[in-house]
């Protein structure tokens, strides 16, 4: 429940109502807005009786939120979330961001190689994974915590902010030491217990989409995130499995446009995954921008026909340079940008 108070309620009408939700045995979230103040109400499983909070001074309105998930959806707050991973590169604004990288971390030369073909591509952040969810035991697994520092390296020498997937709650607080964002994989979008970690941490969270899960079930997964306190959150649509199996999974283009409806939090999209093939991610990734995805997540590989994972859906170092021009332009026919690529070191 949403307690909306008037233009001109002062701090002392806002404080009365965050102790009386207090009081009521609730948590009260007061939110300042560009308008008016909100106070938040959470921890109510079901309708709390208003009548006591609508009678106060200052208070405007009562806003019941209907859908399951409260404090991500757009009833609850109606601009959008706004997730910085480094300065001049923000999720969820104007901005639509390219996250590009290798799927696995495998060596020092291939992580830079990469990470330098992205800083010179105009690519805002890496990705590339340490700790690698496999559907076989039998196949690379990642670098673990040696990824980790090597990725450091490659973020340090291209000025890139990092993106990186923890499997688990261990492995959460590690990938913060190095990362501006941690990944949480479409296998672990349901892991609760690696949700409420993350959600008490302040490091902003790419929430991948299950490979059988609704919407409904994404945003309920990130409302764990939420209510635990991180308010960083970034969804990403990356496919879903489908009954057709002419590509890897089905890009659901049409939850772009539905979450931005749904819910205030930011979405991107993933062609890689998404498709599972290189010359299907191309078309994908344009037109996941052209549905107003607020950024794209592209695997490219130094060398794709060597890599250790998903390197017949990895990028050739040229065709991701082409797709990032290209993102530009259909980016600018929307009215949004790729934020420009800050000077670095790196070089081709
Ligand atoms: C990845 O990003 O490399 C990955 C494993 O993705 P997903 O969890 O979407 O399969
Ligand atoms: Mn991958």
């Amino acid at each position: 429940m949403l307690v909306v108070m008037q233009h001109d309620a002062t701090a002392k009408d806002v404080d009365r109502v965050v102790s009386i939700i207090k009081e009521m045995g609730y948590e009260a979230r007061p939110m300042p807005g560009a308008q008016r103040t909100a106070v938040g109400l959470v921890g109510n499983d079901g309708r709390v009786d208003a009548s006591r909070l609508e009678a106060l001074p200052g208070v405007a309105q009562i806003i019941h939120v209907t859908q399951p998930y409260k404090q991500v959806s757009r009833e609850w707050r109606a601009e959008n979330t706004v997730v910085t991973l480094a300065p001049g590169v923000t999720v969820g604004g104007d901005a639509v961001v390219v996250i590009g990288g290798p799927c696995s971390v495998e060596s020092e030369e291939q992580i830079l190689s990469a990470a330098r073909i992205v800083k010179a591509a105009g690519g805002n952040a890496l990705r590339g994974g340490a700790f690698k969810p496999r559907s076989s035991p039998y196949s690379f697994q990642g670098l673990g915590k040696k990824g980790l520092s090597l990725l450091a390296r490659a973020g340090k020498e291209t000025g890139l902010p990092i993106v990186t997937e923890a499997m688990d709650s261990d492995g959460a607080q590690m990938v913060a030491e190095v990362a501006a964002c941690i990944q949480i994989g479409a296998r672990n979008m349901q892991n609760y217990s690696l949700l409420k970690t993350v959600g008490k941490m302040k490091t902003p969270v790419l929430l991948k989409r299950g490979m059988a899960a609704t919407i409904n079930d994404l945003l309920l997964s990130a409302e764990y995130i939420l209510a635990e306190g991180n308010e960083n959150i970034i969804l990403c649509e990356r496919g879903v499995r489908s009954f057709d199996p002419a590509a890897r999974n089905m890009l659901d283009l049409t939850a772009i446009p539905i979450v931005h409806r749904l819910s205030h939090l930011p979405i991107i999209a993933d062609p890689s995954h998404g498709t599972g093939l290189r010359d299907k991610v191309i078309p994908m990734a344009r037109a996941a921008v052209a549905a107003g995805a607020d950024g794209v997540l592209i695997e490219v590989h130094p060398e794709p026909d060597r890599a250790l994972s998903d390197g017949a859906q990895s990028l050739y170092p040229d065709q991701f340079t082409q797709l990032v021009g290209e993102l530009r332009a259909v980016a600018a026919a929307i009215g949004r940008s790729i934020p420009p690529a800050k000077s670095g070191t790196a070089q081709l």
